[in-house]
């Protein structure tokens, strides 16, 4: 028996194309650790992403017609799910013989309470997809159907190599797009508003000889940038200085994200000379009450994390680096003081020639332990999905009192303008947060719990 899988990418209405994202990682790496299984399984890669960006991508409904999916698996973070839904939509009305799975971070984050506000799915995958996929499909080709239900995974593979099989139709329309490359998973850090909390991933590196095969083949397929997308780019792993060597012997640009406290003037120097053009950490904050909530650091590194920040960005602009440290927004302790402190820095750093400060807002994603933790400390939260993408803000802390929502849309907007960034994200008004603020339907809103209070307050004096 042969079984066709259709791995379906969802839209994510992001302001500027600078944030939309390349090929899924996560569903590349379903796909591969089958493929080097030998599972009898045809993979095909959908992402509707990309047909939005490039009007020679077949639409959703050809491919669905063309290829017949036995299986469709679609990969959703929080905004995604929209998107997630109207797919699923679709692929029961043009094949409604196809079984659908869900999986990613937001069904994980959301878990099963999702299952019934969904009638769609057929499969619901929570954690990391790579073994639950197996069993599904096994079951499938051993007995002609699939399984239904919530399958959750409880161990990890291995970090699968990446065959290439499936992105090959793409690589050639997408030239410039950030190839993602995976060399490790999971992070021994704990901060509060991370989405690792939840998915609880054991940590693993990818054999080094893999990662140098994927390297050459990407080279041979011409792509220009690759993007590790390490859930945390580990500099202390012991493979650190192989894996330098190994970006060093091709000409890629290479954007990493890493922590703060594992940068130096002698590894920025070591990652330039592998050949990484960009990289991105989390400053978050430099209120040592907002660090210390947020459990960003070590107790002992609190005081020195400003000073940090600073010059580790300016070594990365001396060295031509381009630098993102990440200010984040709206923390459920954030006061007013503390607001104009990390927006000045920002505003500081951003007038740097080689820095480009990214602006995210405390999100607190439904279902995460973040917004379970937190939810009293804020007035009000979003209800569109499709907003939490922690650029735009869905969610306004009580310790910022009245007029709330404006000052956080102020710093924003500072940041942007004086860090010359609105060109890669806008600024935004209160007009814009108040339209989708409420904004109510089946689709987008399907999962909020909204917290006592209102947003009035939090606008009531805004211009
Ligand atoms: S260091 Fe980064 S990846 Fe690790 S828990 Fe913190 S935010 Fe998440």
């Amino acid at each position: 028996m042969l079984c066709k899988a259709l791995l379906i990418d969802t839209f994510v209405d992001y302001p500027s194309e600078y944030n939309r994202y390349g090929f899924n990682s996560g569903l590349l790496a379903l796909a591969s650790h089958c493929i080097n299984l030998n599972l009898p399984v045809i993979f095909k890669y959908h992402s509707e992403m990309f047909t939005k960006q490039n009007q020679s991508i077949d639409s959703l409904e050809k491919v669905l017609d063309t290829f017949q999916p036995d299986l469709a698996l679609i990969s959703s973070i929080t905004a995604g799910w929209p998107s997630a839904i109207k797919i699923s939509k679709t692929i029961k009305l043009h094949c409604p013989t196809t079984t659908i799975a869900v999986g990613g971070i937001f069904p994980t984050i959301a878990k099963s309470n999702m299952f019934y506000k969904s009638p769609y799915f057929d499969i619901i995958i929570i954690g990391e997809g790579e073994l639950a996929l197996q069993e599904i499909l096994n079951t499938f080709l051993n007995t002609g159907v699939f399984p239904c239900g919530i399958i959750t995974s409880k161990a990890f593979a291995p970090i699968p190599k990446i065959p290439f099989s499936i992105i090959s139709e793409y690589s050639h329309l997408f030239p410039e797009t950030p190839f993602p490359i995976e060399n490790s998973r999971g992070c021994s850090s704990e901060c509060e508003f991370c989405y690792l909390r939840d998915f609880k991933k054991a940590k693993r590196i990818k054999p080094q000889e893999d990662l140098l095969d994927e390297l050459s083949r990407l080279d041979d397929y011409h792509v220009k940038t690759i993007r590790m997308v390490d859930d945390n780019f580990d500099i202390t792993s012991p493979l650190f200085e192989q894996l330098l060597f190994s970006l060093s012997l091709f000409d890629f640009n290479v954007i990493i994200e890493t922590r703060l406290d594992y940068l130096s003037s002698i590894i920025i120097e070591k990652l330039r000379k592998a050949g990484i053009s960009e990289v991105i950490y989390g400053v978050e904050h430099i209120d040592e009450r907002i660090l210390q909530s947020m459990k960003k650091t070590r107790t002992d590194n609190l005081r020195h994390w400003e000073k940090r920040a600073i010059s580790v960005t300016k070594i990365m602009d001396d060295f031509g680096i381009m630098a993102h440290p990440i200010f984040m927004l709206g923390w459920p302790s954030e006061s007013d003081t503390s607001l104009n402190i990390i927006k000045q820095l920002a505003c500081d750093l951003g007038s740097l020639k080689s820095v480009e400060p990214f602006v995210s807002f405390a999100t607190p994603h439904p279902g995460s332990l973040f917004q379970r933790t937190k939810l009293s400390s804020f007035t009000s939260i979003a209800k569109d999905l499709r907003k939490y993408i922690h650029i735009l803000p869905v969610a306004i802390p009580k310790s910022l009192g009245g007029e709330a929502l404006f000052k956080l849309i102020e710093a924003h907007n500072s940041i942007r303008i004086q860090s010359n960034m609105t060109y890669r994200n806008p600024t935004i008004s209160i007009d814009d947060v108040t339209n989708y603020w409420n904004y109510d339907d089946e689709l987008t809103s399907c999962y909020v719990i909204q917290p006592s209070g209102d947003m009035d307050n939090a606008i009531k004096d805004a211009p």
